[in-house]
This record gives C-alpha cells, structure tokens and sequence, in this order.
C-alpha cells in the first residue's frame, strides 16, 4: 500500500481567488505538497467581463467559461467536482458531496493546509420581487436573462433604476483602517450606468436621463474614496443621470419600481440590482469567521486561532469591497505563506502583508473603459481615475492574458497595467 507523506494542502473554490493560490503554491512548492482543489464546476467563470458581452449581445456562457481542469492536471493538482457541506477546523476535515450527479453521499478528505476561496452568496433570492420583475448581470443565466430582454425588445425605453442592496459587514476582528462598508461591490453598478447609457444611445431609447443610480450608502462607490467619487458623480450628472444615495435597503421590487425600507421608493421600467453578499450558509457556523459569516485572517490571510487555515477573495473578512482584486493579491499571499511553511520561501519574502488599495476597470460602452486606482478609503494616498479607448483594450487583454496563463498572471501583470495606465 502506497503511504503519502506529503503534506495535503485542500482549496476550496476555484475561481478567481483559489485557482490563482492552487497555481502559486504548485509553483514555489513544487513536489513538496500534494494539493486538491474542489469546486461545484469544473471551469472558472469571468464574472467582471458579464456586462459587456451582454450589451455586446452576446451569450457569456460561450465566451466566459474557462476550463480549469486541464490547467490543473498540467500542475499536478487533483480536482474534486463536489459541493463543500461542512469544514472541522478543530479536526482538519472537510465534508462535500460529490456533485456530477444528484443522490451523492457525504464524503470527507483531511487537510494539513486549507485554503478557503468559496466567494459568497449573492442574495438575490432574499429580495421580494426579484425573479419577477428586476434583472442583474453577475452570472449567465441573468446576463442572458438581461441581453434577451433589452435585445429582444422587451425595454421599451422607461426608467431605469442601477443600484444594490445592502451589504453587512462584520466587524470582529476587523483592522482598524478598514471602513464599514454599505455595499459589497458597486463597480459593476458604475459600469453597468456607464455602458448602458452608451447602449440606450446606441439604439435610439435614450441616453443618461433614463437611468437614476442609487446606494444603500451615503455615496456610491465610496470605496473609490472621496475624489474619485466627486469626480464619476459630475461625470454622472453632465450624462443626465439622476442620483439617490442613502437609500438604506431595498425592501421589494414590483414592476412599478424599487421600494426601500424607509419608505421611498423609485419607479422603473428596467430595475438592474446587485444583492448583498453573504456567506454561505454552512460557514456561518464555523469558528472562524466573523459575525456576517466571512473568514477572520491577519494579514498574511491566516486564521489566529487555525493558523493553516486561509482565507482569500470573497469568503475573506478583509475582501471588502468583494472584488477580484483583493483576491488576485491574497492568492500570492497565500501562497507563499504555504511556501514558507515548507521552507521554499524566506519569511522576509513571503510576510509582506495585504494592503487593500485596488485596481478595476469597468466598461462604458463605444469601446471606452474607466480605469481606477485608489486606495484612499483604506487611509493611502493613490487616487487615480482615467478614461478612454486605452483602458477598454486594457480590459480585454486583460481577459486574454488571464486565459493564456490559467489564472497564474505574472507578478509584474498589475504594476504593468498601472505603469501603461498612469504614466504612458
Ligand atoms: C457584474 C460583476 C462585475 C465585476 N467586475 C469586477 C471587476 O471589474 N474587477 C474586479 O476586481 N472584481 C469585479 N467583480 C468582483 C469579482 O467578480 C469577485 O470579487 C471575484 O469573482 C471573487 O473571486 P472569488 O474566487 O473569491 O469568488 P467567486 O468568483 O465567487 O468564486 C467562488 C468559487 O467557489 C465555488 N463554490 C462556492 N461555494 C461552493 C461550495 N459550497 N462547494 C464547492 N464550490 C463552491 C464557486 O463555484 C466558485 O467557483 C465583479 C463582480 C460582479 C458581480
């Protein structure tokens, strides 16, 4: 009987955050540790490229579903197609159910190193009146939903209300620099305006005037940080959009509009809403994470009390807002954290801790693209907000860069993309 020694790192997900990290740690562990990644589907979904394949009336399903699993087998990575159920952190196990097929059993694999990358759960399903009558852009099955209503003719040119939900941050074990935010992640709700009030043009049913933004902060996108923010809001109103911030909650949609739980309410023909984000219900009971459910880490992304235990991208305490971003650089984190553990990385090397600043570009239609760079809301100094062809074509080699490596974009990827963006 064969005895394995190695040292079993498990990644849970495998999108964005845990494929990045499974890649890494095969790269500076090499043959040192034996790593299974699991995950519910066997490719990665391009979540932040959505919104523009929709406008572009294109199905994403085709053009967004990156296989991972010859990627995988090429690192030597085992995958598990299965549902996570449960996590014993005192007992390092995890429980899932094999998912190809429906009618599996509970089945169990042991960790020495666990890397959580489960994202959350955008909850849609808890806003009275969604299915019915509102639309979003965050997966397929809505992108579609979205592209065959406005291409098919089913917007007939009223208002349009772009805002979200409210977003629970918790707040144990929170850093102090880090704000409380009120909404999980309002780029694509920018983006979505932005590209919308081009496609409206485009098809002769309007421009800016139709759409109204709104929050359930007190700005939108205050992530951005104040000049930022001050800067989309002047744009937003020379383009005639409208503006209501504050809103708090929604409380239901009807196909009359968006009602909040103050009482206020917008009237809308398209209502175009992102959910909260929440965990998943399983790690709300988990003795790791804080009191929305997210997973408590230090800044090298480890739990204090379960210290091989990560956590990056979404599911993570420290990932607000929720975006790619903060994932991309956790997953290298991680990495060489687990790197350091096997002695193939020095602690000077693989300590450096996660600093939260972010950079995201968001489409806008006619082959323009924003561009920001910010870390101003977290207490830095960067504040960069640029518009134009160049970050569209940035954009889509971006994605194309990010297939060709499996996910593994190289360090010097976003510092290239900065340098071009800000200094060329
Ligand atoms: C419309 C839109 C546009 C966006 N645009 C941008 C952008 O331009 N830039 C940016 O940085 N960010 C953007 N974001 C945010 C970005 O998509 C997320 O931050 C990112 O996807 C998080 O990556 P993740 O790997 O942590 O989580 P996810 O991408 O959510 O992946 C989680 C993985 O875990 C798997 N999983 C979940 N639960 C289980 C389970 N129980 N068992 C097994 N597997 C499970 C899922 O199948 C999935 O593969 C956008 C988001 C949206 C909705």
């Amino acid at each position: 009987m064969k005895v394995n020694h190695k040292p079993q790192v498990v990644v849970l997900g495998g999108n964005f955050a845990g494929l990045t990290t499974a890649r890494f740690i095969r790269e500076h562990c090499g043959d040192s540790v034996d790593i299974t990644l699991i995950d519910r589907k066997p490719y990665l979904l391009f979540i932040p490229n959505i919104p523009l394949e929709v406008l572009a009336n294109r199905d994403p399903a085709q053009s967004l579903h990156m296989p991972i699993l010859q990627t995988l087998r090429k690192d030597d990575t085992n995958f598990i197609q299965g549902a996570v159920t449960d996590i014993d952190v005192a007992n390092a196990m995890i429980s899932f159910i094999p998912a190809e097929r429906a009618g599996s059993a509970t089945e169990h694999l042991r960790y020495d190193y666990l890397v959580l990358a489960l994202g959350a759960r955008l909850a849609y399903d808890k806003i009275e009146g969604f299915a019915e009558h509102a639309h979003t852009l965050s997966d397929c099955f809505y992108g579609n939903k979205l592209r065959q209503y406005l291409h098919g003719g089913g917007y007939k040119g009223g208002p349009i209300a772009i805002g979200s939900a409210r977003f629970f941050q918790g707040q144990k074990g929170k850093p102090d620099w880090m704000p409380i935010a009120e909404a999980a992640c309002e780029g694509p709700v920018v983006e979505a305006a932005f590209s919308l009030a081009t496609w409206l043009k485009e098809h002769r049913l309007g421009d800016g005037k139709n759409i109204t933004l709104f929050t359930p902060a007190k700005t939108i996108a205050e992530d951005a940080g104040e000049p930022i923010v001050k800067e989309l809001l002047e744009i937003a109103t020379e383009m005639g959009f409208g503006y209501r911030s504050n809103t708090r909650d929604i409380k239901r949609i009807s196909a009359e509009g968006i009602e909040f739980i103050h009482g206020d309410s917008l009237e809308a023909e398209l209502k175009l809403v992102l959910p909260n984000w929440e965990s998943h219900d399983f790690m709300k009971r988990l003795p790791i994470v804080d009191e929305a459910g997210f997973v408590i880490t230090d800044l090298t992304m480890s739990n204090k009390d379960y210290p091989n235990v990560f956590a990056v991208g979404d599911c993570a305490a420290l990932t607000v807002p929720k975006i790619g971003g903060h994932g991309d650089q956790q997953a290298r984190i991680v990495a060489n954290q687990i790197a350091k553990h096997m002695g193939k990385m020095s602690a000077e090397e693989a300590d450096k801790p996660f600093w939260p600043g972010f950079t995201c570009m968001g489409d806008m239609g006619a082959h323009k693209a924003f561009y920001m760079h910010t870390d101003t809301w977290y207490g830095g100094k960067t504040s960069v907000l640029k518009m134009g062809y160049r970050y569209y074509e940035m954009k889509l080699a971006f994605k194309q860069m990010y297939y060709e490596m499996g996910g593994k974009t190289p360090s010097w990827g976003i510092p290239l993309t900065q340098f071009i963006a800000e200094r060329l």
